[in-house]
């Protein structure tokens, strides 16, 4: 039998989709990359944001072509778009040709439920409500064999007032550091070199777990991993990055010099009603006390434009905020209500050409500082982490520094999987452009 796997959305659902083609390989299933040669296809799905929505409902509207030419084909949606109250039953009812449908809490249970949808030859909705114990120990189909997502907790608890994740991921629990570094130093025997901790909020990895740690902790013991080359993490809460955590990774080998720090606006009176617990003071102190332990590092961040009742003074807040700090990239979005968050139901949303001409600008502001921040590392070397051929140009290899700046470069695909020093000859918006030197 062959599966074929659609996912939308952040690197937690990557992972989501890596462990349920694990699952369904451990039960005999093979990858195909094509829908039509599949006999299952999982859809899973983001609702982070209505774009990410709009995509699935395109999506699911063209497999019912297919599902008409192949009736034994097992149609599934998985991940948040599900999870969300009533979604599932919406799902079904616009798309009666999709057969299954499950949430974020059960994805483990997908191959069972595919199976049962198949005997009965009956559609079936399986969202559980609620989110149980960590399961550990499931079997993962990995994209990469040099870096790894490897998720350190689940869920978010801190409701900012416009995001959907809380109601979607649950309430957070963290797995037990022993499972996490069981996991990276298996990773590590199998060849892995890089691994990317997972959590909404890595932050708060740690919490509610006996014995008590943190965040910090964790790092400092997946630090003496031997064998693994680099540690990244997504997604941290400015709120919750402590002088302790900064310390530890100014003082690892292996913790690279990447910071993403979503602000997600300049203005406290937004921030206020974002509920995102800190000020642009706070904001800017953490980002000079990171600069001051870790002078090379590179920050990264996710800014949203026209959040309910943002005035033009709030907006100009925001931009002042993104001169000041001059962030190496910014991931910058225009704010959409999402059903059952507070903001979705809060009075003066901006309209959406005042959103539009604010991302605009914003996004022109952005562009001029990370080209800027590009052109600065000509004449620089950076060990970079060879992951393969480019992207953009097949011809030549690319890989990341340890502030993850994606550098492309000629060399010899034997140069794939190691660390190379590669000299920076150009910096463009979105890369950098290098040559290889003297490799010792
Ligand atoms: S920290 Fe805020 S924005 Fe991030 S996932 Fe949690 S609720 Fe959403």
């Amino acid at each position: 039998m062959k599966y074929h796997i659609v996912s939308y959305g952040c690197q937690m659902n990557d992972y989501d989709s890596e462990l349920m083609a694990g699952l369904l390989e451990e039960t005999g299933y093979e990858k195909v990359d094509r829908p039509e040669k599949a006999d299952v296809i999982v859809v899973n799905t983001c609702c982070v944001r209505e774009t990410a929505e709009r995509k699935v409902w395109g999506l699911l509207g063209t497999l019912k072509r297919l599902k008409r030419r192949k009736p034994d084909l097992v149609i599934a949606v998985t991940g948040c778009l599900p999870q969300q109250n009533g979604a599932a039953e919406d799902i079904r009812r616009r798309f009666p040709h999709v057969d299954l449908v499950i949430g974020t809490h059960n994805r483990h249970e997908l191959p069972r439920l595919v199976e049962e949808v198949r005997a009965a030859r009956e559609p079936l909705c399986a969202v559980w409500r609620e989110a149980g114990e960590v399961i550990e120990g499931l079997p993962v189909r990995r994209e990469s064999k040099l870096s790894a997502w490897v998720p350190i907790m689940f869920g978010c608890d801190n409701f900012c007032t416009y995001c959907v994740v809380p109601y979607v991921r649950g309430r957070e629990r963290s797995r037990r550091p022993e499972d996490i570094i069981r996991e990276v130093e298996t990773l590590v025997a199998q060849g892995y070199r890089e691994v990317t901790l997972l959590g909404q909020n890595v932050n708060s990895y740690g919490r509610g777990l006996d014995p008590p740690t943190d965040f910090a902790t964790l790092l400092e013991r997946l630090d003496r991993v031997e064998g693994l080359w680099r540690i990244r993490y997504t997604t941290s809460h400015p709120r919750d990055f402590t002088q302790r955590l900064i310390d530890v990774i100014a003082n690892s080998e292996k913790v690279c010099e990447h910071f993403h720090l979503p602000v997600q606006a300049g203005s406290n009176r937004i921030l206020r009603r974002m509920h995102r617990g800190y000020t642009r003071e706070d904001y800017l102190r953490l980002v000079d006390g990171i600069r001051a332990a870790v002078p090379e590092a590179s920050i990264t961040t996710d800014i949203m434009v026209g959040f309910p009742g943002e005035t033009e003074e709030d907006f100009q807040d925001t931009l002042e905020l993104v001169r000041q700090v001059q962030f190496d990239q910014a991931f910058t979005f225009v704010y959409n209500p999402r059903k059952g968050t507070p903001a979705a139901r809060m009075p003066d949303q901006v309209p959406a050409e005042v959103k539009s001409r604010r991302i605009q600008e914003l996004i022109a502001v952005q562009k001029e500082i990370s080209l800027a921040k590009n052109r600065a590392e000509q004449g620089k070397v950076h060990e970079i982490l060879v992951e393969g051929p480019s992207e953009t140009d097949a011809a030549r290899l690319a890989g990341r520094t340890r502030t993850n700046k994606t550098v492309v470069f000629e060399g010899a695909p034997a140069y794939i999987g190691t660390l190379v020093p590669v000299e920076i000859i150009e910096g463009k918006l979105t890369h950098l452009v290098g040559v290889v030197r003297n490799l010792r």
